[in-house]
């Protein structure tokens, strides 16, 4: 069986050119050349709690990625550095080159260095730590809101959450390619690092959406010191979406379905055409949804009238 170091040699070590790496891979710590301000996050990835017992190495490689490239979006960060921290019941080489050739697929088309890790034999469990640069007072936050601003979100949602709902086949699956594509929603999610960098001095607040759109929300409004309505009907919702499910639960997966990783952002309105303008240019489709209102809680409105949505964000504890 392959040994723990030429596992590292093999599948974790790659040059990527990158001047600012000064020590990589294979000493006891990396040592990277920094100028400015670095943002840094974490994401850990459980078996049976993230993702489903069996799912593909290569899909869990490009989620563990784009979870975290995700993360620096919303803070409007251009990715730099990773860290990888993998736990494995075992070495299985066809695993190993799955998982490296789903996690350097994104590594390499945002530029992305890993420059260390650890590895260790346990329950399947990989953790990334990503790092990357932004400017000064120009990082995108969770805490700027103001009331009046309007509320967008990028891309669809929904679509993750109805594709994991398909997968572990909660709800029966008919097959065919509005199903493929929900699935590879849950499996592929495409992380906004572009719009996140387009919206630096444009939003007033950022955050992605992980847990749900009305829990994301929430932590915008919790540190924001505001409450937000969101006019159901501008939510965006798919075509594969809605061919495969009742509009209500669509609507349902869009409101309290994690893991779509879009952007939710706030802006005063005299940014709207700024924001239209940028996102155009970085190819992602964005939604005005809502507002945010004085008050603290996350509210919804169908054709002006005050609604109560069905589901809730994800919570681990
Ligand atoms: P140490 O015992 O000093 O912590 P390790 O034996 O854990 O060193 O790792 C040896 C080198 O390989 C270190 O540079 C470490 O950063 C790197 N490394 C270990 N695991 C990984 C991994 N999964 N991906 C990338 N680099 C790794
Ligand atoms: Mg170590």
């Amino acid at each position: 069986m392959i040994g723990e170091f030429d596992i590292i040699a093999r599948y974790f070590t790659r040059n990527s050119g990158d001047q600012d790496v000064v020590i990589g891979v294979g000493d006891d710590a990396a040592v990277l050349k920094i100028d400015g301000l670095m943002a840094v996050t974490v994401d850990t990835l459980v078996a049976g709690v993230h993702f489903p017992d069996g799912m593909a190495a290569q899909h869990l490689g490009y989620r563990l990625m784009a979870v975290n490239l995700s993360d620096l979006a919303a803070m409007g960060a251009q990715p730099r550095w990773c860290t990888l921290a993998l736990t494995l019941p075992s070495a299985e080489e066809a695993w190993l080159e799955g998982f490296s050739r789903g996690l350097f697929e994104l590594a390499e088309r945002y530029a992305v260095s890993l420059v260390g890790g650890d590895l260790t034999r346990g329950p399947l469990t990989a953790t990334l730590q990503l790092m990357g640069r932004v400017e000064q007072g120009r990082a995108l936050t969770r805490s700027g809101g103001n009331v009046g601003d309007d509320v967008y979100v990028t891309g669809t949602l929904g679509d993750s959450s109805a594709g994991i709902a398909l997968i572990t086949e909660r709800v029966a699956a008919p097959g065919g390619s509005a199903v493929a594509a929900l699935q590879e929603r849950f499996y592929r999610p495409v992380p906004r690092v572009g719009a996140g960098l387009a919206l630096r001095g444009l939003a007033s607040a950022a955050i992605d959406i992980s847990d749900g759109l009305l829990a994301d929300l929430g932590h915008i409004c919790e540190m924001s010191g505001c409450g937000a309505v969101v006019d159901v009907e501008r939510v965006p919702l798919s075509a594969e979406l809605l061919s495969l499910f009742p509009p209500q639960d669509a609507l349902a997966h869009a409101l309290g379905g994690g893991d779509d990783y879009e952007l939710c952002f706030t802006a005063p309105p005299s940014q709207a055409e700024a924001i239209e303008a940028a996102l155009e240019t970085s190819g992602t489709l964005v939604r005005r949804v809502g507002q945010l209102v004085p008050g603290q809680s996350v509210m919804c409105r169908r054709d002006g009238e005050l609604y109560a949505p069905a589901a809730h964000g994800y919570r681990h504890f």
